[in-house]
């Protein structure tokens, strides 16, 4: 992966395309790339939907290669959302396809002067732009459809829907999975907006004829792959849980601990849980679609697996398996108990190109403007539906909770930086709360998941109600994610490596095997601070300050039942996050 696709979507006469080498930028992969590109060529105060932004769409380093679980890609920009850096992290084809073509990035630059859509096709004789205005408005899935008879079935695609088109701050980008269906999202902060903005609508790759990179010693490369996937294997929550019931394993986890979000982080149980939870969706799952239905990579190499498929009750397929988070964000935290309808949503939000989780949040603060009642679950469908059609309160809606909240008066807005929350209250697990608080993305649960230590005892152990060890959980975790959602590797190989020295030495194996190089455990921990520190500075000219590094005030001041407990973690405590 030496070089970079630049396309300067506003060139004189129409998009100009251009190879560059990889340059300053080599060393960097996924998010360190997109973050690096963002940070030095992208002006800080400039406005994220015009023509100074530029989307970074970038394979992590390993990508392309026969490593295991190295498949996952970075989207990054400034956000229309935060106004700050943005890196949103996608399984999918996409990245396994751009490494084996030799791309460490596409580059999408200027802002075409009319309002024509484009269509980008990549293969390994090259790069094709075309106008096609026909898809304007078009679902994701239609989308695909149209690029499968074009192009055939062997392609992998990249696609914005009506969302993303209409320029909204929750607007995803979409990737393709393993049967060519637009349920991968690069959801968070609005990069399908900036998608949008450079007017293209969908890039369409195709491998043919390419091979897998190939590592630079590779007798030790595939030992240390064996020793990896031994690793993930043996693990009790990527070898077992993951697989068996997906993501959505942590309903019941999260909801007995008293730290579940529900109608709109009101309280911290929800009643409904049981019947959302993952076990009766993969039961649901296997009874409709058959046995293994719970059991699905979202990328070729993904050993883990902790995707599905969602069948309606006629056993006709609807959507992906509906992750933790989805679940939540449209089930507990709206109140609604209803696995058929939360599905129902999830492909809505994939068709539209939504993030699911700020939909969710966004809903929920609508229901407590009294738009709908919670757990109403066809007001919930109606409010998406809005926002595919893209009327006035749909674009309100699209626009994300913060917005949502601020047009109808509510005070609780589970936010950071303008990015709604994820399915865990900070209140009741407060390791994720300065997570939240101190990211440079806004609320993001992967950017540092503290849940692993503080509720699933992975890593150690720290009582997730105290303020006391968070602060350091949090910084090391943030660290650490840095660095793997750098290398391609999906994120959940952290319940593996943080408990297994073993599997971490493979991990680092696997890297040196393939790269010729001698990274340290240390090394690794360099990387993660240096991709934060361009993060935090890029921020810090954005014009964010430590007062952005804030929880809602209400989480300090509103006890969450069961445990009554509010927000601890000090405004100094907090400061002392990034001090490395
Ligand atoms: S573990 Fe899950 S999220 Fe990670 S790569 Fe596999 S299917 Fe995708």
């Amino acid at each position: 992966m030496e070089k970079i696709l630049r396309i300067n979507m506003g060139a004189d006469g129409g998009p100009a395309i251009k190879d560059d080498p990889l340059g300053d930028y080599a060393g960097f992969g996924g998010r360190g790339l997109t973050s690096a590109i963002v940070a030095k060529e992208v002006p800080p105060l400039c406005h994220p939907l015009g023509e100074d932004n530029k989307l970074v769409i970038a394979p992590g380093l390993l990508s392309g290669s026969t490593a295991a679980m190295s498949g996952r890609i970075s989207v990054g920009c400034k956000s229309p959302l935060t106004g700050g850096i943005k890196e949103a992290n996608s399984g999918g084809q996409a990245s396994q396809m751009l490494g084996r073509l030799g791309y460490a990035a596409i580059v999408l630059e200027g802002k075409p002067k009319g309002d024509t859509l484009y269509k980008i096709f990549i293969n390994k004789d090259g790069v094709d732009i075309q106008e096609d205005n026909s898809l304007r408005m078009l679902g994701n899935y239609d989308t695909v459809e149209k690029m499968k008879t074009a192009y055939g079935e062997k392609i992998s695609c990249i696609s914005i829907g009506p969302a993303g088109e209409m320029k909204m701050s929750a607007a995803s980008v979409a990737f393709t999975d393993m049967e060519l269906r637009p349920t991968r999202h690069a959801g968070r902060g609005g990069v399908g907006a900036v998608m949008g903005s450079r007017g293209v609508k969908v890039i369409v790759i195709d491998d043919a004829g390419t091979k897998a990179r190939s590592p630079q010693d590779a007798d030790k490369f595939r030992e240390a792959n064996k020793a990896f996937v031994a690793g993930l294997r043996k693990n009790p929550t990527t070898g077992e849980g993951l697989p068996a019931y997906g993501t959505n394993v942590l309903t019941n986890v999260i909801n007995e601990a008293g730290a579940y979000p529900t109608k709109n982080f009101q309280l911290g149980q929800f009643d409904g849980c049981e019947k959302i939870s993952g076990e009766t969706q993969a039961e649901t799952e296997n009874a409709r679609g058959g046995e293994g239905s719970a059991t699905h990579g979202c990328h070729r190499g993904c050993v883990i697996r902790c995707s599905g498929t969602y069948y309606d009750k006629d056993g006709h397929y609807l959507t992906k398996q509906p992750e933790y988070e989805t679940v939540w964000a449209h089930g507990g935290n709206c109140g609604i108990d209803d696995l058929d309808a939360i599905a129902q949503i999830d492909r809505l939000d994939d068709d539209f190109g939504v993030d699911t989780i700020e939909m969710g949040a966004t809903i929920a603060v609508a229901m407590e403007a009294g738009l709908a009642e919670f757990g109403d679950a066809e007001a919930a469908i109606n409010m998406v539906k809005e926002v595919g059609k893209g009327s006035h309160l749909g674009r309100i809606l699209g626009n994300g909770a913060a917005v949502t909240g601020k047009v109808f008066g509510v005070e609780r807005v589970p936010v950071v930086k303008g990015q709604a929350m994820p399915a865990y209250d900070p209140r009741a697990v407060q390791g994720i709360g300065v997570t939240y608080a101190t990211t440079t993305m806004g609320a993001d649960h992967t950017a540092g998941y503290a849940v692993a230590t503080n509720i699933l005892g992975i890593g150690g152990s720290v009582d997730p109600l105290k303020p006391e060890g968070q602060v350091e959980l949090s910084k090391n975790l943030q660290i650490a994610t840095a660095a793997i959602d750098s290398t391609g590797m999906c994120v959940f190989i952290a319940f593996a490596i943080l408990d297994q020295a073993d599997t971490f030495q493979a991990l680092l194996d696997l890297i040196n095997s393939f790269a010729g190089a001698s990274m340290t455990g240390d090394d690794v921990n360099d990387l993660g601070m240096k991709v934060l520190k361009i993060e935090r500075e890029f921020n810090a000219e954005a014009g964010l300050t430590d007062k952005d590094d804030r929880l809602p005030d209400y989480f300090k001041k509103e006890p969450l039942p069961p445990h009554n407990v509010t927000f601890s973690v000090t405004d100094e405590e907090l400061h002392q996050v990034h001090k490395y």
